[in-house]
Parts: C-alpha cells; structure tokens; sequence
C-alpha cells in the first residue's frame, strides 16, 4: 500500500487511523452484519450514530444550546441560497466579497434581495482581508456574510468584521474545526465538510435557533431548504448522507483523541510556520497573501514563472506531493494543509522545495 501527501483543497487528506477504522468496519458494522451505507437512517444503529457526532461536534465547538447543528446535502454552494430564503426578512443583506465563493453567495444573495458589497478585496486578486472595523451596514440589513477562511486565496479573517449588532454569517467549509471558535459570536457557522472533516456530500449548519424562521420570507422556498423542516426532523426529513456523517462522527473523535481544537491549532500553527518561514526565505518561491492575513490550512505559493511553476508541480507530483497545482483561476501552485495533513508532510514539502529551489537557481 501507497499514501502520497495529498496537498488538496478538497475533497482533501482524511486521517489514515479513521479510514482504517472505516475500512474495518466496511462489511459488518459492530455486530450489525451490514456496513454503514447499507443501513437504514431509521435504524437505531444510525440514530446513534448521527447522535454521537451531534454531541462530539458539540462538545468541541462548546456550541451552546440555543444553537441547532444540522446535518444536510447539497454541498456549501446550496446554502449560498438557503441562506437569503431563510433569513431576508427584511430583503437586505450585506456581503464581504473576499473570493470567489463569497462572491458566489453574493451574487446568489441578489436573486432574493437586495445584497449589498460591505468590502471587498478583488482589486488586488483577494490577497487580503479588508478592513471590517466599521462598515456601513443598513440598519435593517438581516445578517451579514462573510467566507472566513478563502480556500483559493489562502487568507483568513483574524478578527471578525464588526457587524453592529446584525448576525454574522461565515461560511467556515475550509476551516472548520481548525482552530477554537466562539459560536456565540455567529448567527450561523457552517460549511461543507469535505475540505477538513469528512467526505464529500455533508454540509454542517449551526444556526441560532431564533434565525430558522416559522416561515421562510422567500416565497416558494423548497421544502428542503427551509431550515425549519431540517430542524424538525433532526436532519432525516429525508435520507441525509448517511455514509458520510459516519466519517464525520469518526473524524470528530479523532479530533477529540488529538486534544480537541486548542491542540489542532497549535498542530495546525507549527505546520504552516514550516512553509510560511521557507516561503519568506526563499529565492524561488513566494507566498502570494499579505502575511497579517495568511490562511493556516490553505497556502498559495508561485515562482513568478508560469513554465517554472509547471515543473515544479510535475516533479512534486512525481515525489509523490499530490495536488499542489493552484486553483485555475489564480495559477501558481497551492498547499492545502488541513487538520489531517501530518507535519511529517510539510516537512517532506519544504525539504523538496529546498532542492527544487537548489537545481534551478
Ligand atoms: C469548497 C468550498 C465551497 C463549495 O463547496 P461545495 O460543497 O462544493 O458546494 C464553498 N465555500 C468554501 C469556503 C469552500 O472552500
């Protein structure tokens, strides 16, 4: 068996230790003579499993009670729009378009209301975090949206914006258990899970009990993107993406056998220094974010060099470094090193890029 250092942005590296558990439990999960994607989601077997990763999630988001966490489909991109339909009572919104999957939900924002650009960081190819210390907000925008962590661009929000009072919305999908976050400081938090928790096909909503509405502003929202109906059948109105919710609850373990999220920071920290500090030093290779606003689990990097960059990703990959081309909307290479990305292979990477840099001074 082979594993290369799978550097992508997602679907992304999981740990070894929880598909091993998942392969071992692949033809008879604990006595049930059946795995977990042949099981029915009204069997009890299931009901535990999606309860233990409610309370494992719980416990180490400290997500407090007034808040309800759903386990739903569709990815992040549906929620762009389930969040105006649920939450445009007043047909406002504002927007921090720092990427292109803020931009995505802005301008899915618009076919509901009126979503307004607070900031923005596209004049200079999202490489920072706009000042958000005091924007103007409508007094009745309904909420306000940020991407905290941009998956493409590799910044993140420090500190964020200061909403005057609106609920903030983040879509978390890149950062998600990274690092220790205050809940309470959301209106909702959310994200896909197939970047750093799980397998493609989960998003997960932690939402303000008071911002699921009886009824949904937006006119003819589909049943299933109301979150109403989610809420008030724990997340099985229909068959939820029950495979992938194992992986989470097994992921959320994981994380909790690590030392929970103060510990996945300080892993999360000590890896990126590895890059970021090399990145700083080097001749070759430069980071391409201002360094205030440097992401932890997403690092763009380029040579300058189009025909460079093309090498060094072809002979990366041939190291066994998987992944590392950027995005194509910014070309260049990038390291997506998330919860489950071991500091063996930052390491790998950065002693590699130390001999590219050498045979191609
Ligand atoms: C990947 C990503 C998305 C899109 O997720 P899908 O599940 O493919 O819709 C949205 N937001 C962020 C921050 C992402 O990284």
């Amino acid at each position: 068996m082979k594993r290369v250092y799978n550097f992508s942005a997602g679907p992304a590296v999981l740990p070894e230790e929880v598909l091993r558990e998942a392969a071992e439990e692949m033809m008879d999960y604990r006595g049930c003579g059946m795995s977990v994607m042949e099981m029915s989601h009204r069997s009890a077997a299931f009901q535990q499993i999606i309860d233990e990763a409610e309370a494992d999630l719980r416990d180490l988001m400290n997500i407090p009670d007034n808040y309800k966490v759903l386990f739903l489909q569709g990815g992040a991109s549906q929620q762009f729009s389930a969040i105006p339909m649920n939450m445009m009572k007043n047909g406002k919104a504002g927007y921090i378009v720092t990427g292109q999957w803020a931009k995505k939900a802005y301008l899915e924002g618009q076919k509901y209301g009126e979503a307004i650009k607070l900031a923005s960081s596209e004049d200079e190819t999202f490489s920072y975090i706009p000042d958000c210390s005091d924007l103007d907000i409508p007094e009745d925008a309904d909420y306000v949206y940020i991407c905290e962590n941009n998956t493409i661009y590799g910044t993140k929000f420090k500190t964020l914006p200061n909403t005057k009072g609106k609920p903030l919305v983040a879509d978390v999908s890149s950062c998600f258990l990274s690092e220790p976050v205050d809940v309470s400081k959301y209106g909702v938090i959310w994200g896909g899970v197939q970047k750093n928790i799980g397998p493609a096909g989960v998003v997960i909503m932690i939402i303000r009990e008071d911002l699921i509405p009886e009824e949904t502003p937006v006119e003819n929202t589909p049943t299933m993107l109301k979150w109403k109906t989610q809420a008030d059948n724990g997340s099985m109105y229909n068959t939820p993406p029950c495979y992938g919710i194992y992986i989470c609850g097994k992921v959320f373990k994981w994380i909790k056998k690590m030392g929970g999220l103060e510990a996945m920071k300080a892993h999360n920290e000590k890896k990126a220094a590895i890059l970021y500090n090399f990145l700083d030093e080097s001749k070759l290779f430069k980071g391409t974010v201002r360094p205030e606003d440097r992401s932890l689990m997403n690092v763009p990097f380029v040579t300058g060099d189009k025909d460079m960059d093309a090498k060094f990703v072809k002979e990366a990959k041939a190291a066994g470094f998987e992944n590392l081309k950027g995005h194509r909307s910014v070309g260049g290479m990038r390291a997506s090193i998330y919860n489950a990305m071991p500091i063996e292979g930052v390491e790998a990477l950065v002693a590699f890029m130390k001999k590219f840099e050498e045979e191609n001074a």
